[in-house]
């Protein structure tokens, strides 16, 4: 359904593209997704690495040991400050771009709500994910 996908940052330094069929997609309600994207929560699409490019720029990884106690990698652009993804090596097969750096985030379509123990009383999960209380596989 989905091929070629284009996002980036919001000055534009950093641009990428991706092509392959997503493979989840979450609203994560932890408390490092809450503090980094300073928000109740970030949305996340995962996609094979192997179809990831960065067409421009340079983004700044920064690592943090997360309560699942992996050690996630979040990646974005150092002029702006906008998130763009992050890695697992849970998962290192796998990108986690945040749902809101694509151009077109239309398509999205979130199955999961995770670490959903931490979701802010003033956030909404929606009735339709599946919630976990923590990670099911991936992410932090
Ligand atoms: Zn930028
Ligand atoms: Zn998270």
């Amino acid at each position: 359904m989905v091929y070629i996908q284009k996002g980036g940052c919001l000055c534009q330094s950093i641009r990428y593209e991706f092509f392959g069929e997503p493979v989840g997609m979450a609203h994560c309600h932890c408390s490092d997704c809450r503090k980094a994207s300073g928000s109740a929560f970030a949305t996340v699409v995962g996609i094979p690495l192997s179809g990831f490019t960065i067409l421009q720029g340079e983004p700044k990884g920064f690592s943090i040991q997360a309560e699942s106690g992996n050690v996630v990698t979040r990646c974005f652009c150092s002029q702006c400050g906008s998130q763009l993804y992050s890695k697992n090596p849970k998962a290192p097969d796998v990108i986690w771009i945040k749902a809101g750096s694509l151009d077109d985030s239309n398509w999205v379509k979130p199955a999961l709500s995770i670490w959903t123990s931490s979701a802010q009383p003033w956030s909404v999960i929606p009735p339709e994910t599946h919630n976990f209380p923590k990670n099911p596989t991936f992410t932090g």
